[in-house]
C-alpha cells in the first residue's frame, strides 16, 4: 500500500551550516524512535551532498527543492536531475506555487522537469494547488485536474506510479490558513478519483498524497487522519525540530 511521508521544504532558508546543525539534530531526535511515516528533507541545493554524508538516509530521505528542464550545457547556474542525484539525495520537489508564479514554471517546463527527475531515479514530489480566487469561484477541481494532465498524465503507468503528489492551496501556504481536514479530504479524494480515471484504481490507490499549507502540530493529526490524505509537506514548521517532530509524530 502506498507510503505515509512526511516531507520539509526548508525553502531559500539556513547558512550551510545551520542546515547541517538542523539535519544532525532531526537525525539524532529520530534515532531509536518509533516513526510511523517516511521522512524526507528538502533543502537548497549547496545542503544536499553535506546533509546526506551527515545524516542517517535509511532514516530521513534527502530531497532538492528543483531542479533544471535540461540535462546539461551551457545553463548559468541551473543545477540538473544528474546532479542532484549524485550527491545521494533521493527525492525532488517540482512544481512548488512559489516556482511557478515567481518564476513563470508552468505545465509544460514541468513535464519535463519531471521526465528528467524519473530518468535520474529521483522521486518527484510534484505540486498542485489553486489560488484563492479559485477556491472561492469553484474552479479549483478543474485547475488540479489541468496541473495533472498537463504536467503528468502523458507518463507511463510505471512512471507516474513513482511519483508523489503534494496538494498545495496557495492561499494556505505560510499564511497561516489552513484547508480543513474535510476541504482536504474532498480534493484528495477528487485527485486519487482523476488518477483512478487515469490510470486505474490500483496505481490510484498507491500513490502518496500529501496535504501542504500552514500544516502544524495542532492540525497535522486531523487532517492525516483523512483516507485519502498521506501526510504532509511542510514549509515553516520543518525549521525546527521542536515543531516538525510533533508532525512526523501525528502518524503515531
Ligand atoms: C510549502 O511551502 O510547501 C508549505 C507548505 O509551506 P508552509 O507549511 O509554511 O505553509
Amino acid at each position: 500500500m502506498r507510503k505515509n511521508i512526511v516531507a520539509g521544504n526548508w525553502k531559500m532558508n539556513n547558512t550551510l551550516q545551520e542546515g547541517l546543525e538542523l539535519a544532525e539534530e532531526l537525525n539524532g531526535a529520530l534515532e531509536g524512535k518509533e516513526i510511523n511515516c517516511d521522512v524526507v528533507i528538502c533543502t537548497p541545493y549547496i545542503h544536499l551532498a553535506p546533509v546526506c554524508a551527515t545524516i542517517d538516509t535509511d532514516l530521513i530521505g534527502v530531497g532538492a527543492e528543483n531542479c533544471a528542464d535540461h540535462l546539461s550545457g551551457a545553463y548559468t547556474g541551473e543545477i540538473s536531475a544528474p546532479m542532484i542525484a549524485s550527491t545521494g539525495a533521493q527525492y525532488v520537489i517540482l512544481g512548488h506555487s512559489e516556482r511557478r508564479a515567481y518564476y513563470g514554471e508552468t505545465n509544460a517546463t514541468l513535464k519535463t522537469k519531471t521526465e528528467l527527475a524519473l530518468a535520474n531515479d529521483l522521486t518527484p514530489i510534484f505540486c498542485v494547488g489553486e489560488v484563492l480566487e479559485e477556491r472561492e469561484n469553484g474552479t479549483f477541481f478543474d485547475v488540479v485536474k489541468t496541473q495533472l494532465e498537463e504536467a503528468l498524465f502523458g507518463f507511463s503507468a510505471e512512471d507516474f506510479a513513482k511519483i508523489v503528489i503534494a496538494y498545495e492551496p496557495v492561499w494556505a501556504i505560510g499564511t497561516g490558513k489552513t484547508a480543513s481536514p474535510a476541504q482536504a479530504q474532498e480534493i484528495h479524494a477528487f485527485i486519487r478519483k482523476t488518477i483512478a480515471d487515469k490510470y486505474g484504481k490500483e496505481i490510484a490507490d498507491g500513490i502518496s498524497i500529501l496535504y501542504g499549507g500552514s500544516c502544524n502540530a495542532s492540525n497535522a493529526k486531523e487532517l492525516f487522519a483523512n483516507a485519502d490524505v498521506d501526510g504532509g509537506l511542510i514549509g515553516g514548521a520543518a525549521l525546527k525540530v521542536e515543531t516538525f517532530m510533533p508532525i512526523i509524530e501525528a502518524f503515531n
